[in-house]
């Protein structure tokens, strides 16, 4: 397949070199000038448990300077950046190009089908971690998993297509009739730890050290299960519940990334989390107090810093 990602970060460049691997057409498209020119003059180092190699063969550059309509474009921007990305690769968009995005939070599928029509966009999640370490460095430690559907929910062949490439590639790929159960799980878990972490400089193991971190974390869980639930999406609490659990047991010294955000003075992904959960609770009439407070939190932080130039980091212990 001719492969294009939007946004080569640290997914996009992983998944980028994962497909290029199992021997598609890759390029990977982003407007990072330092990583664009490592990539094009050392190939992508990749680093997972497997292998720390370099992936070469990949084209690099920026989406005005692309000309070849892909059969797949893989959206990985931060979802503040989906409009203004997707603007610019509309010379891209052919008729039959098939765009999917694995983005978190919600909101970036309705603003890709401004682009694309539904039958022809994918959406789903991803497990898969990945760092950007600098320029033309990736690490990617551990397993995941993709679980993909197309947005207008029927099951046609380029959902079959695009899992089976992923799966190909080594990403644990599946399609998944209930993936908006997913989307929304891990939406309460971004939207619980994400801000407490980047509000109180803690990592995610530090909001353990009392029992009012795991509480308040519990508390936005069920308030975000709450508002999926009245969308009519069937949550599992337990799954979730356990996910933060597992996650403030054993990731020692993870910062997530709206703590990286914050700590760099960079925006974060708090609109299309909480701030959309926030936005479907006062649609349905669903109190999402903590949810809501957190929102507000990190929108000062992210304020503070872009408004008066001041330090944006809360203190690190
Ligand atoms: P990232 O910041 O590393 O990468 C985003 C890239 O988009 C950057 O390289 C940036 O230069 C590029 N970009 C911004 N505006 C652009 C534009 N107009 N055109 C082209 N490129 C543009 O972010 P990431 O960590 O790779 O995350 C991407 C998405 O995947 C986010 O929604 C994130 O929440 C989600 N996600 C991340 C992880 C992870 O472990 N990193 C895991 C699962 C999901």
């Amino acid at each position: 397949m001719k492969i294009a990602i939007l946004g080569a970060g640290a997914m996009g460049s992983l998944f980028g070199a994962r497909l290029a691997e199992a021997g598609h057409d890759v390029t990977l498209l982003d407007i990072n000038a330092a990583h664009l020119d490592a990539i094009r003059r050392h190939g992508l180092r990749l680093q997972t448990d497997e292998a720390d190699r370099r992936v070469q063969g990949m084209q690099a550059m920026r989406p005005e300077q692309a000309g070849a309509i892909p059969d797949l474009l893989i959206v990985f921007t931060k979802t503040m950046h989906t409009r203004a990305a997707m603007a610019g690769v509309r010379h891209l968009l052919g008729p039959e190009t098939i765009v999917l995005t694995l983005q978190n939070g919600l909101g970036s599928v309705e603003t890709i089908c401004e682009f694309v029509p539904a039958q022809r966009v994918l959406i789903g999640i991803t497990t898969w971690p990945a760092d950007l370490v600098g320029p033309g460095h990736v690490q990617s430690h551990g397993e995941g998993v993709i679980r993909m559907m197309s947005a207008d929910g029927v099951d046609r062949p380029a959902v079959a297509g695009t899992v089976a490439a992923l799966d190909r590639a080594g990403m644990h790929c599946k399609a998944d009739a209930d993936v908006w159960a997913a989307i929304w799980e891990k939406v309460a878990f971004n939207a619980a730890l994400n801000p407490l972490c980047a509000v109180t400089g803690s990592t995610v193991d530090q909001l353990g050290s009392i029992p009012d971190g795991p509480a308040l974390a519990f508390a936005v869980v069920g308030e975000v299960l709450a508002v999926a639930r009245s969308h009519g999406v069937a949550v599992d609490a337990d799954k979730v519940g356990a996910s933060v659990l597992h996650a403030i047991e054993l990731h020692i010294g993870h910062k997530p990334s709206m703590l990286q955000d914050i700590l760099a003075a960079r925006c974060t992904e708090i609109d299309a989390i909480n701030g959309a959960v926030v936005a479907a609770a006062r649609r349905h009439g669903v109190p999402v107090p903590c949810t809501e407070a957190l929102m507000q939190l990190v929108r000062l932080i992210e304020t503070r810093a872009a408004g008066h130039g001041l330090d944006a980091s809360p203190v690190l212990h």
